[in-house]
Order: C-alpha cells, then structure tokens, then sequence
C-alpha cells in the first residue's frame, strides 16, 4: 500500500492541463532526496539520441511524454488495476547525459542507475534512444544476467556501423549479451519486421540463442500464443522489458526515428503489455519516441499510455 504523498495529482482537483508537468502527476523526488528510501518504482527521463544512426530526436522526448503524461488518470481501463494505490511511485528527474560524448554518456547514465538500483528503486524508463537501454542494464545487472522482453521492429544485436563503432542504437543487446548482462537464452524479440543491410544480427541471435519472433509470426499466432511462449522463455526470474515505440505500426506511431510499416496497432500496442502479469520485472523503457517527428503528440500519448500499462504490470509483480 503506497503512502499519501506518492498520490498523482488528480484532474478533479487541478485540471490535467494546469500545474508542473511530472510524468503522470507524480511527485518529484531526486534521486539526492531523502524520501529516495520510500519509492518503489522511479519513473525517469533519459533525454539523449547520441546513439542514433539515421533521424534523431528521442533527446526531447522526455519533455513531450511528461506533457502528454498528465492525461493519464489513476485506474487501469483494462485490467482496473491501480498503481498508484499498490507502490510508491515518483518521478526521479532526468539523467543528464553529455551529448557531445557517447562513452562519458554512458558512464553517467551507469552510476545514475546505480544510485536508484542501491536504493531498491524499480526504473521505468521514458528514452531516449535504444542506447540507453546498454547503461541501464549494466547497473541492473550487477548481480547477474537478466532475461528480456523486447518490443521491436529491429534486432539491435548487430556488431558495429560505421567502421567499427561498437555504441549506437543498433547494437546495445549485442554489447549487452558479450557483457554478460542479458543471458542470451532468456532473450526474446518481437515485431521484427523491414529491410536490413544483412542477416549479420540474426545470424547472432541464433548462435546465441535469442529467440526472434518476426511480425509475420507474431500475426499468424496472435497475441496470446507469442506472449505465452515469451513468458516461458524469461520464467521466474528477473526481466528487463524494453520497448521501442517503432514496434507499433507508423500509421499509429509516426514520431520516431526508424518506422518500419506493417505493425500492430495501438491496442495490440498495449495488450502485448498486459500479457506480462506476474512476471519479475526488474525494470522497463519506452525509447526512441521523436518529437520533431511527432507533432501532434500522438507518439507521445501512446508512449505513455504504454508505460502506464508497464507500470501496472511492474507492482503487479509487487503483489506477488
Ligand atoms: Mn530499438
Ligand atoms: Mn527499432
């Protein structure tokens, strides 16, 4: 049961558009404060696109999915779960990333995590690009490997681009499986889909065990059946669940970076996350939303609403 002071403001008191704008109403409690002690879970803004190889802009989408947050009320639709009533929850701040340095990036966004992880503090993560996902593992994975659930149209495990760069938004998992922080047999990526440059990264994903659920498997067995194999593929054990908005289809989801067509839709966007009740999540993003390519905020509304359903599947877990 949550305390009083981890209440979200609610739109009956202070109207949704009026007031400071912290992911879902929250409070803001810095990872320096000494109420750190209290929170379960910190939602957190990683405002950095260094990684990005094509279009960027996921460095604003902290700011625009804070915004578009505050039309998030208290009760699950769906499931009628309320989060806000299971854990203490808080908008830690931002990670403040360099973005003039990919490697002194990455450091700070490692010890940042370390800070919340010692304080057993769950992250929810609002990218930023899918580089993020490499320094947030390699804090929550001190004790050893995680499992993943990974919401994408591209792999993310190929070696390098450009010559030999080795951190970019299409290589954290491969860093992440060399690395020992995601144990490759406990991996499975779903919604792969679009044109490639080769098979270099699927080829790794089969030598290492990584389960690839393309999106014409995913729709010919439908939801239940793909989330059913996922779940046994983690188990009990803990998972990191990442979610890259270009999993959903363009026609739903055109502010980002790296669309592929040929996608779920909005609602299977967000069923895909319901299917996960119950398992161990030890943390989750939402990467690679990109304002200059999201005008109306459409991007952004569904990012939310998709982290709120991470969130309602991450204290879930806490009622076990
Ligand atoms: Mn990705
Ligand atoms: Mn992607």
């Amino acid at each position: 049961m949550s305390n009083a002071f981890y209440q979200p403001v609610s739109g009956m008191d202070l109207p949704r558009f009026a007031g400071v704008a912290t992911f879902m109403r929250l409070p803001h409690v810095s990872p320096d404060d000494p109420r750190i002690g209290e929170v379960d879970i910190g939602l957190i803004g990683a405002p950095w696109d260094s990684g990005t190889t094509n279009r960027p802009g996921p460095r604003h989408a902290p700011r625009q999915l804070r915004d578009l947050s505050t039309m998030i009320r208290a009760q699950n639709g769906a499931t009628g779960v309320r989060p806000f009533e299971r854990a203490n929850c808080a908008d830690l701040g931002d990670v403040g990333p360099n973005p003039a340095d990919v490697m002194d990036s990455l450091t700070r966004f490692t010890d940042f995590y370390s800070r919340v992880r010692r304080a057993s503090v769950r992250p929810l993560t609002a990218g930023g690009d899918h580089l993020c996902s490499l320094p947030i593992l390699r804090a929550l994975a001190a004790d050893g490997p995680l499992g993943m659930i990974h919401f994408d149209s591209h792999t993310d495990l190929f070696h390098s681009y450009f010559d030999g760069c080795m951190y970019t938004h299409g290589t954290p998992f491969r860093r992440a499986i060399e690395e020992g922080l995601l144990d490759p047999t406990r991996v499975v990526q779903i919604g792969i889909r679009g044109t490639t440059y080769d098979r270099e990264d699927r080829d790794f994903a089969d030598s290492v065990g990584v389960r690839v659920v393309p999106i014409e498997e995913f729709f010919a067995r439908g939801i239940d059946d793909v989330m059913a194999e996922a779940r046994q593929i983690v188990g009990d054990r803990p998972t990191y669940v990442s979610y890259d908005i270009d999993f959903v289809d363009p026609a739903f989801a055109p502010g980002t970076g790296t669309p592929e067509v040929g996608g779920p839709n909005s609602f299977e966007a967000l069923e895909v996350v319901r299917a996960l009740a119950g398992l161990d999540i030890a943390g989750a993003d939402m990467v690679e939303v990109s304002p200059p390519f999201d005008p109306t905020g459409a991007t952004a509304w569904l990012g939310v609403s998709i982290m709120f359903e991470l969130l309602c599947m991450m204290v879930s877990a806490d009622d076990a």
